[in-house]
């Protein structure tokens, strides 16, 4: 086997510590894998949350990051539907296509795939990451794209058009594919429809936009920061809510008259599912989106259930990433639909720690890490943490 590659990676060592930038070691592909140069990647809640070790306690030390695109650099034995020099965007569900979820077309479930990913694991059930002095070390979702390369199975690289900016890519793979999954696949939303989004950040933000695609009558958006519901109407809100000033369930039961058939919870907080159910019309259904930590509890009014409401799970869209990525890619790449009002902050590998803490004071949406400036497609000024004036196109 040919010498691993030495890489600059954002490492969590341990759980509430912030990640170190530091030299890691990455193994080649095996057979069914590429490595992937990262050209961007977003920083999202999930990666928040396992490093707050809300998650569980075996993912460390780990390479965060599960939003990302780069481009193919080297693809293992039997990779077929990808070559070198690629565009890709990362899917965190390599479905196997033969579990019993496969089987009945809902990838999003594969247990595989679910396996491998609670204990760091590719799929083979091991790891092509180290640590410089030659410990192991874990992969986030198949992904670990908070890193200069990345060796991923071949069905968690998909290929994008080569259009579409690297940074913009970075987003389809979790905040696009999950919020409009959410909306297209769960809530199922109709002409029409009146839908609440509880929570404006990256993935809400898509949500909004999904909504409004999908001919929604009224999109009511509500969140505790005044910036997230203005880049909320931007993508399409109809109303806003400020949760911080305002009773939010009263405010959007008199803005719908008397609730909405859809209520769209991206935040993963007890109080703001609770409000995903308070907010329904009769019939209406909530679907919750947001990462909740492990052992977080909802109390619902059970008597409630006789009106028809109904409260819905989704993970990663529901839907099937690995069609649903290259097809909202190509829509996004085509203008379609836009993806950078999602964006609030550009950095580098060195500043996800502030990305974090800014998640969690709600200041801004999306950060996006750029990691090779020249494929990324954003202008060369990586340590830039202010909100882009005009994102690039
Ligand atoms: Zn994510
Ligand atoms: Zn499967």
């Amino acid at each position: 086997m040919s010498d691993p590659l030495r890489m600059k990676a954002a490492v969590l060592h341990e759980f509430g510590t912030p990640l170190r930038v530091e030299e890691v070691l990455l193994d080649p592909p095996h057979a069914g894998e590429v490595l992937v140069r990262v050209a961007a990647a977003g920083v999202c809640h999930s990666d928040l949350r396992l490093a707050e070790g809300g998650l569980g306690h075996e993912r460390k030390p780990i390479v965060l990051g599960h939003e990302g695109a780069g481009v193919v650099e080297a693809v293992g034995e039997g990779v077929r539907d990808l070559a070198v020099g690629d565009h890709v965007g990362f899917s965190i569900n390599p479905a196997c296509g033969t579990c019993r979820f496969c089987r009945e077309g809902k990838p999003t479930l594969c247990e595989r795939a679910g396996a491998n990913s609670g204990h760091g694991n590719l799929m083979d059930g091991t790891t092509r990451l180290r640590l410089g002095d030659g410990r192991p070390l874990k992969h986030f979702l198949f992904v670990s794209c908070f890193a200069e390369h990345c060796v991923v199975p071949a069905a968690s690289a998909l290929r994008v058009p080569g259009a579409l900016p690297l940074w913009q890519a970075a987003l389809i793979g979790c905040a696009v594919v999950t919020g409009v999954g959410a909306v297209r696949n769960v809530a199922r939303v109709r002409l029409g429809d009146t839908v609440c989004v509880i929570g404006c950040g990256g993935v809400g933000l898509q949500v909004v936009a999904a909504a409004r695609l999908s001919g929604a009558g009224q999109i009511i958006a509500v969140d505790r920061s005044r910036e997230k519901l203005e880049r909320a109407l931007a993508a399409g809100a109809t109303e806003t809510v400020d949760a911080s000033t305002d009773d939010a369930v009263r405010a959007v039961l008199k803005l719908s008259g008397g609730g909405v058939d859809h209520a769209i919870e991206v935040v993963g907080i007890a109080a703001t599912i609770r409000q995903a159910w308070d907010v329904l019309r009769p019939g209406g259904s909530a679907v919750v989106v947001g990462l909740a930590p492990v052992g977080l509890e909802v109390p619902i009014p059970a008597i409630e259930f006789l009106s028809d409401k109904s409260l819905k799970g989704c993970f990663y869209g529901s839907g099937n990433p690995a069609a649903d990525i290259p097809e909202l890619a190509a829509l996004a790449a085509a203008g379609r639909f836009s993806v950078a009002e999602s964006v609030s902050h550009f950095t580098g590998l060195d500043g996800i720690n502030d990305a974090f803490e800014r998640m969690n004071q709600g200041i801004g949406a999306r950060t996006i890490v750029v990691i090779d400036a020249s494929l990324a497609g954003v202008p060369p000024s990586p340590q830039r943490t202010t909100a882009p004036a005009s994102p690039p196109s």
